[in-house]
């Protein structure tokens, strides 16, 4: 009787167990079809992902279409998909537009604030030079970034590449990334109005075109002075509505303080700006009349490649 009631109970006992494993299973497979149907369904957002260049493609919290925008960014850069918009269909135009935005866009944010998030990210130099062509300064500065191996951007003024085309031409060809910073530089006329800055921006577009042809393009842009101003905002507002990504700086050699500050002044200045930064986008000037400019960027790329600094043009990011 003890036994045969034994018997029974380890029956019923196995047949819970049974039961429970088959309910187990049939979540996991519900679980698994209800994932698969949200990815096929949602398409990759560039602009959802998170916004750091720490971000570990492996994390197994990604989905599978975050991993593939994330390895699509890191096996492209913004100019070659720039120079792939000019022939690509009008839906995939806009979609590599957006792609390469959010890729300036990434660089910019993590050129900002100093503290713990600038020790995750990878040591990396940005050097710009405003104003130029000028006829002696931009060769000068191009022959030491040959010899350093070292590309970087000109954001340069509209006027200067027609008078200099030749000099800007030497630039482009050289690899540099050249981007526009104005036509006219004249403070008055372009901050009088978000119409007179548009108009600016687009001669120097054209002039930009006339020099490096047709087909030359850019979406990068520094606002003369920077972006910091009163009633910033309809300026700005401007600027990206023409399809622009505007860049200050987070780091300079100080060479608009005063005529042309001496090469100690100029080291000592990149030097002590650039600390608590892993990510510099520094501004120094392409001008005649800064000769220290020159004589002082030797040293400064030298100093950042001993500290382990890579340089990158915002064309190659
Ligand atoms: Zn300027």
């Amino acid at each position: 009787m003890e036994r045969k009631r034994k018997n029974k109970k380890q029956v019923y006992m196995i047949r819970r167990l049974l039961a429970l494993l088959i309910l187990i299973l049939l979540i996991a497979v519900i679980v698994s079809l209800f994932k698969k149907l949200g990815t096929a369904i949602a398409k990759p957002k560039i602009e959802d992902h998170n916004v750091s260049t720490y971000i570990d493609k492996d994390n197994e919290n990604l989905s599978k279409n975050e991993r593939n925008a994330i390895r699509i960014l890191e096996n492209s850069t913004v100019e070659n998909i720039n120079k792939e918009i000019a022939f690509a269909s009008y839906e995939k135009a806009a979609e590599l537009e957006d792609l390469s935005k959010y890729r300036l866009e990434k660089m910019k944010l993590n050129s900002m604030g100093k503290g713990a998030k600038q020790a995750y990210l990878k040591k990396q130099v940005f050097l710009t030079f405003d104003d130029g062509p000028s006829s002696k300064s931009t060769e000068a500065i191009l022959d030491i970034l040959k010899e350093e191996d070292v590309k970087a951007t000109f954001f340069v003024v509209g006027k200067n590449a027609l008078n200099f085309p030749d000099v800007l031409k030497r630039v482009y060809d050289e690899g540099h990334t050249v981007a526009i910073h104005t036509y006219s530089h004249d403070y008055k006329n372009i901050y009088s109005s978000p119409e007179a800055l548009e108009a600016d921006i687009n001669k120097a577009a054209e002039s930009l075109k006339s020099v490096l042809g047709e087909n030359f393009s850019t979406n990068l842009y520094r606002f003369p002075g920077g972006s910091w101003r009163k009633n910033k905002e309809a300026f700005v507002e401007k600027v990206e509505s023409m399809g622009y990504i505007y860049f200050d700086w987070n780091v300079l050699n100080g060479d608009a303080e005063g005529a042309n500050p001496s090469v100690d002044y100029l080291v000592n200045k990149f030097d002590s700006t650039r600390k608590g930064y892993n990510v510099i986008l520094s501004l120094m000037h392409d001008t005649n009349a800064k000769t220290n400019t020159v004589s002082s960027l030797r040293q400064i790329i030298r100093d950042l490649k001993d500290e382990g600094f890579e340089f990158k043009s915002l064309g190659e990011v």
